[in-house]
């Protein structure tokens, strides 16, 4: 095992959404406040910076030169060399005070994504999942902090956070039409941790959970609630994981400033950045959206 280290000095105001493409061996990220898609090279030590000019909830890998991205204005595909936004769907254009959040593809390719409430507004938001086809589907109402998301490795339950409730849930996903049903909550988070944010699951289906305000991601039995492992992370707001790298066993950590004051900012100084550990343990791979479109 490794300790954990910075990989990005990236003082991003709020860090998010890690995805690791495969197939470019490079790590998607953004910075949700800051407008900012990020692209990290492991192999180089770059991280590329694109800005969207607004919001930016998501990111999945999609093509060499191009991403799906679900920003404040909706679902779009983004090219990376000219820095074209295409519209592919915005569901909620219809409600200027909410944005999309997190966001992750099943692993069939279809993209789902959240939103949430700009103004702290409970039950605003729902789950919504862009298709194969680019119907847009909604498919959770009431949620506030629409947040983590994933599936266990036979494709068979999906989990998902909606952060206020501390609580994880799951449904039970049927891969071929890409419809849940049986929700139920796994489990809890306890009192002495943070709140459930972003999200991965690894290779032998065990949760592993950022935690807001808990500085820690920590490694969970969805089956028995029972905490495995512990991350700490030197910074309040810790908000998504994934695992990437060649052997998928690089878990890689995003972190945010925003909300802190001056003195948090001075006792955590490292928040923002992109972090990096390697467990021994093993991820599942990342996703990239799947379309019938050119
Ligand atoms: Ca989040």
């Amino acid at each position: 095992m490794q300790s954990l280290k910075v990989v990005v000095h990236a003082n991003a105001t709020l860090g998010e959404g890690p995805s690791w493409d495969a197939n470019y061996n490079r790590l998607l990220w953004v910075d949700i406040e800051g407008h900012l898609l990020h692209i990290y090279y492991p192999d180089s030590g770059n991280d590329v910076v694109y800005n969207i000019g607004q919001l930016i909830g998501a990111v999945v890998p999609y093509r060499e030169e191009e991403v799906i991205v679900a920003l404040f204005e909706g679902f779009h595909k983004y090219h990376l060399s000219t820095g074209e936004l295409t519209l592919i769907s915005n569901p909620e254009q219809d409600i200027p005070n909410n944005r999309f959040n997190d966001g992750k593809c099943d692993p069939s390719g279809r993209f789902w994504a959240g939103t949430m409430s700009l103004k702290g507004q409970a039950d605003c938001g729902s789950l919504y999942c862009l298709d194969h086809d680019l119907s847009v589907r909604k498919i959770v109402e009431n949620v506030s902090t629409s947040n983590g998301l994933g599936w266990s490795p036979d494709g068979t339950i999906m989990y998902f956070i909606d952060t206020p409730t501390r609580q994880v849930d799951a449904f039970d996903y049927d891969l071929a039409t890409g419809t849940i049903r049986n929700r139920r909550t796994v489990f809890t988070m306890p009192e002495d941790a943070g709140y459930p944010d972003g999200m991965t699951v690894d290779a032998e289906g065990m949760l592993w959970i950022a935690e807001w305000n808990g500085g820690r991601v920590a490694r969970w039995n969805p089956y028995t609630g029972q905490l495995l492992n512990v991350v700490s992370v030197p910074s309040g707001h810790v908000t998504s994981c994934v695992f990437g790298g060649k052997d998928l066993e690089d878990l890689y950590i995003t972190t945010a400033c925003v909300g802190m004051n001056a003195e948090g900012l001075k006792a955590q100084p490292l928040s923002g950045n992109l972090f990096r550990i390697r467990m021994g343990i093993k991820g599942q791979p990342t996703h990239p959206y799947k379309s019938l479109m050119n």
